[in-house]
């Protein structure tokens, strides 16, 4: 050890990337992160992967903002944070007094924590006085939590990452490239298969490196997972593999589902989804001849028809009982550390915290916690804001965390629409695309600066611990939420993330049996009713969250894609992450290894498509779509014939140029996976 190593001291917190939630030991010399790996004491038990050993190091970057900026002439200039704040409240003030409060909206972040979720949603309902308040759940999951409540009551995923690696006997895992986005949980089924001899269902267009892993690998056309399904079904119904004692006692609506399945034959589905009858049966009596788990993530959710996935997957796992006990379920993968929390925390425009309904007995309890009236009406969701922005409707946004320039679907118009806006706050660690379109930048604190909760993809409320202290003249995103809500009008006098933590107890009746002397060392899982709780592992054990407590069958029938490849535009385009880069790149691309090993986006090819259009590995191609262009470097890959993949992290060739906006019509999730493009050699 060098003497500098040897002065480090551990501080244990939670990694900023995934929502695994690993616990990640931070070794820190004076305000300094020297290095960092997986500590022993998180649900990684020691695991780590490449973003929570290095990813820390975006911290140190020069190019964090330091001071907030005001745009004047079309420059930023440095301001304090009096003048900053301020201005924002005036502003906010003098737009809402002009066009009322429906014109301003609000993106939450979830790579905030709950604290600052629950603060900002609560800014924009009860201080700005509009339900216009949502976040990229909307981009990733918003189809879960539609499909799941309407399946099982509750939107959540099922089981825990413990019951998962010791007891699932097979894991159907589809439209999740886990090894990658959420590598600790790949690296536990990998664990699984090779050491106690898991079975393993892969279903995805590409060959992912779990496909290498397992018994099945069904490359489905790309929006085609709910006529999949349904065949798998079809194939258990008709084999009498369903678990007709749960199916009797724990569910309603099978005659309906039954029905539905029935034109879903092996041999209708292989034409509809390319995946060979053989294979759709075989997956099938397998999935129903164990005790299996369902994992998935946005291959399944960011479709039109995501919420007919998602039920569809949740329908199949009661038909043949796979809930409720350990090693099945139906879990989704969140995206973000805290997508989970930021939806927990109703930073969402039809629910309050704890999903309370608008305009319920629920609503006006919390209205009393609040002193104040919120709003009965809907807000607008992220793509719909876009919208209302780019048509002059929206004229304020107040984004907190979020990048919508590069992750939001159709560019050209998103771009459009936040130029169209009167005013734009953006709230951040860096100049981000969308940053830079901004009238006030406040700069904020980075999670391994502030102190706060995540709750990760398990449900599990974990504990952050300051690891350094913020870099310039940053602060916390909920001391900034306060001192905006402050200077418009509000009462609020929270000292520290506890004071609000305390509040969310009060409100959200899943959270009320957390306290943070109770996760200081581990996490608890909601719902936690009350202080001698021990938090919920398993969901849906003996009784679903239903008016009547069984589960409700809700079947779908198989829609095409909103665009279908055609003569003019060939592919199918199909977008997602790679292992060293995480979503915009907005802190991955600040660290130079990370840029070395992925430098640029790239296009995945399958070698006859290649060769038909006499490009090469590493050759620039234009890929088009009806709504722009970029240019990007081949690379030949063994992906289904007919489908191209890029990642969507680069903004200066961005995946979202090429994708399109349409929305499925319950959850409002757009088609990210699924545009119709053309390539040519550049
Ligand atoms: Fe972080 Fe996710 Fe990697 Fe765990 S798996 S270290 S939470 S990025």
């Amino acid at each position: 050890l060098t003497t500098r190593e040897e002065e480090t001291k551990k501080i244990t917190s939670i990694c900023p990337y995934c929502g695994v939630g690993c616990a990640i030991d931070y070794y820190v010399s004076g305000n300094e992160i020297i290095y960092a790996k997986g500590s022993p004491n998180g649900v990684n038990k020691g695991d780590d992967c490449i973003k929570g050993r290095y990813g820390w190091q975006f911290v140190h970057s020069e190019e964090r903002l330091k001071k907030p900026l005001i745009k004047r002439n079309g420059k930023f200039e440095e301001v304090t944070w009096d003048e900053a704040l301020n201005f924002v409240a005036s502003r906010l003030k003098e737009i809402k007094e002009k066009y009322g409060a429906e014109s301003i909206a609000g993106l939450s972040s979830a790579k905030c924590t709950n604290e600052e979720n629950y603060l900002f949603q609560k800014f924009m309902r009860i201080v700005v006085g509009t339900n216009n308040v949502d976040h990229c759940a909307r981009l990733c999951h918003a189809s879960t939590v539609v499909g799941l409540f309407k399946v099982f009551g509750s939107g959540a995923m099922t089981n825990s990452l413990e019951d998962l690696e010791n007891d699932a006997e097979l894991y159907f895992v589809i439209g999740s490239n886990t090894t990658h986005a959420h590598p600790v949980i790949g690296t536990m089924i990998k664990r699984s298969v090779k050491g106690r001899g898991a079975k393993l269902i892969v279903a995805d267009p590409r060959d992912i490196e779990l496909a290498e892993y397992s018994d099945i690998h069904m490359r489905q056309r790309p929006g085609t997972d709910v006529a999949l399904i349904n065949g798998m079904m079809n194939v258990i119904v008709s084999h009498g593999l369903e678990d007709r004692e749960f199916v009797e006692n724990r569910t309603e609506g099978y005659e309906k589902l039954k029905e539905i399945v029935k034109k879903y034959t092996p041999e209708y589905v292989e034409k509809l989804t390319g995946v060979p009858k053989e294979d759709i049966i075989k997956a099938a009596v397998l999935y129903a001849t164990h005790r299996s788990a369902i994992i998935y993530a946005m291959g399944i959710t960011q479709h039109t028809s995501g919420t007919g996935n998602v039920a569809s997957l949740a329908n199949l796992a009661l038909l043949t009982g796979n809930v409720g006990k350990r090693g099945t379920g139906v879990n989704p993968l969140r995206g973000q550390n805290n997508v989970q929390g930021a939806g927990d925390m109703g930073a969402l425009p039809n629910v309050l915290p704890g999903y309370a309904k608008l305009g319920t007995r629920k609503a006006r309890e919390i209205e009393k916690i609040w002193g104040g009236k919120i709003p009965e009406k809907d807000g607008l969701t992220v793509v719909e804001m876009m919208h209302a922005a780019s048509k002059g409707v929206i004229k304020a946004m107040y984004i907190m965390g979020e990048n919508p320039a590069v992750s939001d679907p159709d560019q050209k118009h998103v771009i459009q629409g936040l130029k169209n806006l009167e005013f734009l706050v953006v709230q951040d660690l860096f100049m981000s695309e969308t940053a830079q379109l901004a009238d006030v930048i406040l700069p904020a604190a980075s999670s391994l600066e502030k102190e706060g909760t995540f709750t990760n993809t398990e449900r599990r409320v974990q504990l952050l611990h300051r690891i350094v202290e913020p870099v310039g003249k940053a602060k916390p995103d909920w001391w900034i939420i306060q001192e905006i809500a402050k200077r418009m009008g509000a009462d609020w006098n929270y000292e520290n993330p506890k004071d609000i933590f305390e509040e969310i107890r009060k409100v959200v009746p899943q959270y009320s049996g957390i306290t943070y002397e109770r996760i200081e060392k581990f996490g608890l899982q909601w719902p936690c009713p009350d202080k001698n709780h021990e938090g919920t592992k398993i969901l849906h054990e003996d009784i679903f969250p239903t008016p009547n407590g069984l589960a409700r069958f809700s079947p779908y029938e198989y829609k095409p894609p909103a665009e279908e490849p055609d003569e003019e535009y060939p592919f199918v385009l199909t977008t997602g992450r790679t292992y060293e880069h995480f979503h915009t790149g907005t802190l991955t691309r600040k660290i130079d290894g990370f840029n070395e090993l992925i430098p640029e986006a790239f296009v995945e090819i399958h070698p006859e498509d290649a060769d038909n259009l006499g490009v090469e590995d590493g050759d620039c191609i234009e890929v088009e779509s009806r709504r722009g262009k970029i240019k990007v470097k081949a690379k030949i890959a063994r992906i289904k014939k007919g489908v191209v993949f890029i990642p969507f992290h680069f903004a200066e060739s961005a995946a979202n140029v090429l994708t399109i906006d349409s929305l499925d019509p319950e959850a409002k999730i757009p088609e990210l996976k699924v545009a119709a493009v053309r390539l040519k050699k550049c």
